[in-house]
């Protein structure tokens, strides 16, 4: 069901792109295709990259009928020494707890796919059972990293979304639905 109501929030007009029920009905259908495909033995681990999937990866995980755990990571930015710009590290957990696991990275929207390959990258030297990636939001349109993503709710077109855990500038995290900013 795709909505196009417009709200205000402050000064700000957002369209609805996507309403609640359309993402929880997706999200549970995603839930219970990644425990039919974990099966009755394993309790897999997953892991909410924060802030973005916060919200997504609580509705999933109470829709995943079965043993599972749960960790949270951060990608912190910061400004590097190098000329290179930009440098990525990875906070949050004991990367330890990976080894022989499986693992499913919780994301809210792979865009490019640098972020994830960045993740997968760093996960994978502490030799996990396998690794597979929940996203949310895949932009097919802008992928250029390679990578796989297995489970997602949605595919969209090249367009900034907020809302469900997403931000711009912090804001709109808190919004039950997706929206697009009004110009
Ligand atoms: P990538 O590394 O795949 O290029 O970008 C992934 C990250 O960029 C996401 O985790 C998210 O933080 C941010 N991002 C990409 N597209 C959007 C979008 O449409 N809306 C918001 N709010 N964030 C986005």
């Amino acid at each position: 069901m795709i909505s196009s109501e417009i709200i205000s929030v402050g000064a700000d007009k957002l369209k609805c792109l996507i309403n609640s029920d359309e993402i929880r009905h997706k999200v549970d259908l995603l839930a219970n295709q990644i425990r039919t495909d974990m099966g009755e033995e394993e309790t897999p681990l997953f892991i909410c990259v924060l802030k973005g999937a916060f919200m997504f990866a609580s509705d999933l995980l109470k829709a995943y009928k079965g043993s599972c755990e749960l960790e949270f990571i951060r990608l912190s930015s910061y400004n590097g020494t190098k000329s290179l710009g930009k440098v990525k590290k990875l906070i949050g957990m004991d990367f330890k707890e990976v080894r022989e696991r499986r693992v499913v990275i919780i994301e809210d929207i792979v865009d490019t796919g640098l972020t994830i390959r960045t993740l997968l990258d760093h996960l994978a030297v502490f030799k996990p059972k396998s690794i597979d990636i929940a996203s949310l939001f895949v932009k097919p349109a802008r992928l250029c990293h390679n990578v796989t993503i297995k489970y997602y709710c949605f595919e969209i077109p090249d367009a900034f979304i907020v809302g469900y855990g997403l931000d711009y500038d912090e804001k709109y995290r808190n919004l039950p639905a997706i929206y697009v900013i009004q110009k």
